[in-house]
């Protein structure tokens, strides 16, 4: 396998350079919000891995279809959609996102891939929607789309889908009460990509995510939560279930740590607090305590504000490494994933 790079601290210094060169696989955060409340910044879950051009959609919360679009992804060009678990703020727009493919002239199947349920929300997507689908295949003699969905329900931990250029693996993961839930990796040409899904602390993720190029792990900011529950009247209950379905920063970090990752992506945040993105944001709350061998903690990272912020990623190599944040309300970033020579 070719050794990743993650643009070089000089490629990155020099934006320019950085925009010549395509790269070969890409990361684009579509939305990094978790939860299913709708709003005005941070899009909702979702997210797409590029490998030569062929876009792998990693769930698909409110808003995804728009959020290609915004990051110049065609949508008929998705092949394939992978849903982690079935809380709405990860499959929300999954129907809807094929569904737009199709009224965009998609004429090639979609494979879908998700936990047990995901092939009878595709059936009822259909009936849901059979006066528009079915007017329109006659009115504007578009190809039925039913025959262009294929969902598969994944049942158990193991490769789901083997192309010539990507292996995806499924990880069942705890998030209580929901246990069909599955992290992902994605082993491209360019490195190996891991997804944790919604999860709580799970350190048998680390073992999954070996020495992953890029982990992308969802996270839970404490006293964001805690500015939540003041505010919110179910906030008893929500800050119990919080708790015990996610995962800390601080354990994130022992994570990566443990992991061995080259950089890890913090997403999927809870709560944003308008005005508070910064201190959301701040890397150092991903900094992991002092540990027993005291070389395995998740180095802070060096970030670079160029906007409001939805990303922060915290290298684990001794290397600067730059965080690219979102440019004001659209979190589309792009965190493209190159290899050495490219970038060198
Ligand atoms: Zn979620
Ligand atoms: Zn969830």
């Amino acid at each position: 396998m070719l050794k990743l790079a993650l643009g070089s601290a000089a490629a990155l210094a020099s934006p320019a350079l950085a925009q010549t060169v395509k790269p070969r696989t890409r990361i684009v955060f579509l939305g990094t919000k978790g939860g299913p409340r709708v709003g005005i910044g941070a899009s909702n879950f979702a997210n797409v891995v590029m490998v030569y051009d062929t876009p792998f959609v990693i769930d698909c919360g409110n808003g995804v279809s728009r959020q290609l679009v915004a990051a110049g992804v065609p949508i008929p060009s998705v092949k394939y959609i992978f849903i982690s678990h079935h809380h709405s703020d990860h499959n929300l727009e999954y129907g809807n996102l094929f569904y737009n493919a199709w009224v965009s002239g998609l004429s090639t199947p979609i494979q879908s891939f998700g936990p047990k349920g995901i092939e009878a929300m595709t059936k009822t997507y259909w009936e849901l929607n059979k006066f528009d689908v079915e007017t329109r295949i006659e009115d504007e003699g578009r190809p039925d789309p039913r025959k262009l969905l294929i969902a598969r329900d994944i049942t158990e931990d193991g490769v789901v889908l083997q192309t010539p250029d990507v292996k995806v693996t499924a990880f069942r993961t705890p998030h209580p009460p929901i246990t069909d839930n599955f992290a992902y990796k994605f082993e491209t040409p360019d490195g190996t990509i891991v997804f944790s899904s919604d999860t709580n602390y799970n350190p048998k993720l680390a073992e999954f995510a070996k020495g992953a190029d890029v982990l992308v792990h969802e996270c839970l900011y404490l006293p964001a939560v805690d500015r939540l529950v003041i505010k919110t009247k179910n906030g008893a209950t929500l800050k119990k279930h919080l708790l015990a379905s996610h995962t800390t920063t601080e354990d994130v970090g022992r994570i990566a740590a443990a992991a061995g990752v080259k950089v890890l992506v913090l997403s999927h945040f809870v709560q944003l607090d308008r005005g508070r993105e910064k201190e959301f944001y701040r890397p150092d709350h991903c900094r992991q305590g002092p540990d027993a061998t005291g070389t395995a903690g998740v180095r802070s990272a060096v970030s670079r504000r160029v906007g409001k912020g939805a990303l922060c990623a915290v290298p684990t190599i001794p290397k600067i490494w730059t965080v690219w944040w979102a440019r004001y309300a659209l979190p589309t970033l792009r965190l493209s994933l190159s290899t050495r020579s490219q970038y060198a």
